[in-house]
């Protein structure tokens, strides 16, 4: 038998066991997938917004994987960090060992004024209205009239359509009570949502982008001069020596073109303004009274091949809100190599390198193998390549001796794991705070509770 544990229960994890338990070389295979958390599904249940239900959906197809009866859900087990286990410990227990751990970091932008109060990732915002347990209660008060987004990637949408949704629209969703509360009492006007570089190098994808238009009560505003700043914009078919825009670009344009031509808003429209701007890099974040008041952006132009440069001139938009939205980066973890410069593990085909050598029975997939690209999806064929990678080094794993019950070596380590059935009990006090609540399933915002609610103490 092969015992491989696989750290990290989002997609990649989960489609790494999957892919596992799918090939047929090695019939005989168990995984145990570990999670810090006490609950499955990483991202999905804390990054993809709460109004992405057909996304968070599935979750339904992640759950009948770990449902499979060789695998093991073992949540509340930390991999590297202070307490944590380390991988060689980890590798001790297993023949092989795949790291899933995603990219947990934002990258940090780099100009003055970045820690202001008021100013945050949006990975905060969205660990915040996700109820991931680290993150502090309170953390938005949402006073603020005008808020930017730095970047304009899937993120920057995510985080601006949930800014600019009222809170009666998420009610049916499992946003917890306290950024429902929050987000009802929010005096949100204007959110402007801001790039470097052209429309053409946005990073949103197209389904994303239109969900903006579609919001109840949110204007679109598109400065049809600034889009004409970018040369792709008027030829999107390419020209003589230019190539066509990718198909997802010029959706993209056309949907920006539309928007530039509608009418703006008039001070009568009470419904929140959406802004999108473009060649604007921030340089600093500026302040009043110890907070953030608002971004100052240099104006940029295209440089021809694909970058901007600084035009000199500069414009301040006003914000007593600021979310980062620039790339997740990876965490190096205690004990594995990792690469400084990409955020990244170095790997061979999923392989683990250690001195530049693949080190048998360490493999990764996912954010940390490739770095924090492509939709969820794309984890599929990620882990496929690194479970090709360990099968076939299964041979010369599988020599070493492990223990049969590594659940049993973890507990006397001094760790307590929140199994599957805990996370089930953990599903049913979220449902039963939903009821008492008249909401559906609401998720509990807090470590305490989650454990309490995964020992049946939820009350
Ligand atoms: P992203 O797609 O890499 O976008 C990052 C954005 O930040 C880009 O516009 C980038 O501009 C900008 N940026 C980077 N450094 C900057 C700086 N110093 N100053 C100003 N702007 C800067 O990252 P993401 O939005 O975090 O998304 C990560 C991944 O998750 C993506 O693959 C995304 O598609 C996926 N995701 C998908 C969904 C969905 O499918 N609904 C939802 C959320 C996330 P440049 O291009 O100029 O570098």
């Amino acid at each position: 038998m092969l015992r491989v544990a696989v750290v990290g229960s989002g997609p990649s994890g989960v489609y790494t066991a999957q892919s596992l338990l799918q090939q047929s070389l090695v019939p005989d295979v168990r995984v145990h997938v570990l999670d810090r958390l006490p609950t499955p599904y990483g991202l999905v249940r804390y990054g993809v917004a709460p109004d992405h239900e057909k996304i968070k959906s599935l979750q339904n197809s992640l759950r009948a994987v770990l449902e499979d009866e060789r695998i093991t859900f073992v949540g509340h087990v930390e991999v590297g960090g202070a307490e944590g286990l380390s991988p060689a410990r980890l590798k001790e227990l297993y023949h092989a060992v795949v790291y899933c751990v995603g990219a947990a970091t934002d990258r940090p932008l780099g100009v003055p004024g970045e820690d202001l109060p008021g100013s945050f990732s949006a990975t905060e915002f969205v660990s915040w209205y996700s109820a991931h347990p680290d993150t502090a209660a309170d953390g938005f008060a949402l006073r603020a009239r005008s808020a930017v987004v730095v970047g304009v990637g899937n993120v920057a949408v995510d985080v601006a359509r949930i800014l600019a949704r009222g809170a009666d629209e998420l009610r049916s969703t499992d946003v917890p009570r306290a950024a429902l509360h929050t987000l009802s009492g929010s005096r949100v006007r204007d959110v402007h949502i801001v790039g470097r570089r052209g429309p053409s190098q946005a990073r949103f994808t197209t389904k994303e982008l239109r969900e903006l238009g579609a919001l109840p009560r949110a204007h679109l505003v598109v400065d049809p001069a600034e889009l004409a700043l970018d040369p792709a914009y008027a030829a999107p078919a390419g020209g003589p020596g230019t190539p066509p825009l990718p198909a997802v670009v010029r959706r993209n344009l056309e949907v920006l073109r539309g928007w530039a031509a509608d009418p703006p808003p008039t001070a009568a429209d009470r419904g929140r303004r959406i802004r999108l701007r473009f060649f604007l890099r921030p340089a600093e974040l500026l302040e009043r009274g110890g907070r953030v008041a608002g971004v100052r952006f240099a104006r940029t132009a295209p440089d021809g091949s694909g970058g901007v440069r600084d035009t000199g001139a500069y414009e301040d938009i006003e914000a007593q809100l600021v979310l980062r939205a620039v790339g997740y980066r990876g965490m190096p973890l205690p004990g594995l190599p990792f690469d400084p410069a990409h955020g990244t593990v170095p790997h061979l085909a999923g392989r683990v390198l250690r001195g530049g050598e693949p080190a048998p029975g360490e493999y990764v997939a996912g954010w940390i193998k490739r770095g924090p690209t492509g939709v969820i999806g794309s984890n599929r064929s990620c882990a496929k390549e690194t479970v090709a990678s360990l099968i076939e080094d299964a041979p010369l794993l599988a020599r070493r001796s492990v223990t049969a019950d590594p659940l049993s070596a973890l507990r006397e380590w001094g760790l307590r794991p929140v199994e599957w059935d805990g996370w089930l009990s953990i599903e049913r006090a979220e449902a039963a705070l939903g009821r008492s609540l008249g909401r559906g399933p609401v998720k509990i915002p807090d470590w305490a509770g989650l454990l309490d609610a995964a020992r049946g103490d939820s009350g």
